[in-house]
């Protein structure tokens, strides 16, 4: 298996000074404790990504963006492509993310076809899924993750998953271990299903409320392959935390 892999997802966050100070700590906390059995990698908004990059070479960590379009180039006014972001030195993206299908009214087919962008230029792809409070209380979990798994991941898709339930982001809420076992679990299956033996070995993150004090039960569950953390990756302290407490 991989190793785990820790993503800090800053969202619109991060002028030049507080992105400068973040990224430090972070490099500075990890030259102190180092964690060469952990993957990690941070996602600011497109504007810091030059200057984040700048700051993370030769550090242990991995610049990633939190969108891009489908198109290569050309007249999309506001958008970014894959490649401009490995140009920017980008290794990772995140799609799908469950505000962008909720402000930019992005659909699974809207999601895949970015994915097979991303892959095309180098990048790999974070693909959010996850169900809304709602679905949760209708018993449509499952349901809901089957098809936006057959919906968002294109054949070959060697990229990562991360399961959030929507309602558990950015609450405080985060799932209990049971239900992430029991979830990521049905993921798994599903992704075999679809992908057949490389299904069997595709990294699958958790993302809803992860934070210094529970990451650890969360990073030990069956099949979570790490964790996608939004509010406390803009903590250094506690985004060093969650990357110590991987197994
Ligand atoms: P959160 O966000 O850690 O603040 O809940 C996670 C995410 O949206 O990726």
């Amino acid at each position: 298996m991989s190793k785990p892999l820790v993503v800090g997802n800053w969202k619109m966050n991060g002028l030049r000074a507080d992105s400068t100070a973040r990224v430090k700590a972070l490099v500075d906390g990890l030259r102190a404790q180092p964690a060469a059995g952990v993957d990690v990698a941070i996602c600011p908004p497109f504007t810091q990504l030059a200057l984040v990059g700048s700051l993370l070479e030769d550090a242990p960590v991995a610049l990633g963006a939190q969108d891009c379009h489908k198109a290569e180039r050309g007249a999309h006014t506001g958008d970014i492509s894959p490649e401009m972001l490995t140009d920017a030195g980008a290794a990772y993206v995140i799609l799908g993310h469950s505000e962008r299908r909720r402000d930019h009214g992005e659909i699974d087919e809207t999601v895949r076809e970015k994915v097979v962008a991303a892959a095309k230029a180098g990048l790999t792809p974070i693909v959010c899924i996850g169900e809304t409070e709602d679905q949760r209380q209708s018993g449509e979990t499952e349901s809901v993750l089957g098809w936006q798994i057959k919906g968002s991941l294109p054949d070959g898709f060697t990229g990562v998953v991360a399961y959030e339930p929507v309602w558990a982001i950015g609450t405080g809420l985060a799932a209990t271990s049971e239900d992430i076992e029991a979830t990521v679990g049905f993921i798994r299956a599903e992704l075999v299903r679809q992908f057949n033996e490389s299904g069997k070995t595709l990294r699958i993150l958790y993302g809803g409320s992860v934070d210094a004090g529970n990451a650890g039960s969360i990073l030990t569950i069956p099949n979570v392959g790490g964790a996608l953390v939004g509010g406390a990756s803009l903590k250094p302290d506690a985004f060093l935390s969650i990357i110590h407490a991987a197994p």
